[in-house]
């Protein structure tokens, strides 16, 4: 819904905004892809589904390139390797899920006044 929200905490924000509009990049809200497949025979185009939330309709638009940011995946193995381990073993952090280094303070924090 916002492009860029992390750079309104920092007061990047107007400084992003107006490098990006000089380069003539522009920004799209309130959208989300629900769907992706090749366009036209040859083209090489990407065909999107584009829901829009506020309104409830879906698009379809065609595009030459298409760039996937998707979630993070946590770097468990370590916890897999010694979860059944016989001494008790508390996971926290980006092995959980990957978030922001507050929530790997707070449960290991959590851990350990447990113990
Ligand atoms: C590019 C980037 C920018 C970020 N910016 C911010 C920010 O501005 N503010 C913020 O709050 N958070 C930020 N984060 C998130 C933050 O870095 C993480 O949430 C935080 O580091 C998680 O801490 P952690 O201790 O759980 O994991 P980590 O810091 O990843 O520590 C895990 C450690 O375990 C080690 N390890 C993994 N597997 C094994 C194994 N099998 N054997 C031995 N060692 C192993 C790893 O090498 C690593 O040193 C950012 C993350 C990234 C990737």
């Amino acid at each position: 819904m916002v492009v860029g929200q992390d750079l309104g905490v920092t007061l990047d924000l107007e400084t992003y905004s107006v490098r990006a509009h000089g380069k003539g990049i522009g920004h799209a809200t309130d959208q989300v892809v629900t769907g992706a497949r090749p366009g036209p025979e040859g083209s090489g185009a990407v065909e999107l589904d584009i829901l829009t939330h506020t309104t409830g309709e879906v698009a379809q638009e065609r595009y030459d390139w298409v760039v996937c940011a998707l979630h993070q995946t946590p770097e468990d193995a370590l916890w897999h390797a010694l979860k059944d381990a016989p001494f008790p073993v508390h996971r926290a952090g980006d092995c959980l899920t990957p978030r922001r280094a507050h929530a790997a303070v707070v449960e290991g924090h959590r851990a350990g006044v447990a113990l």
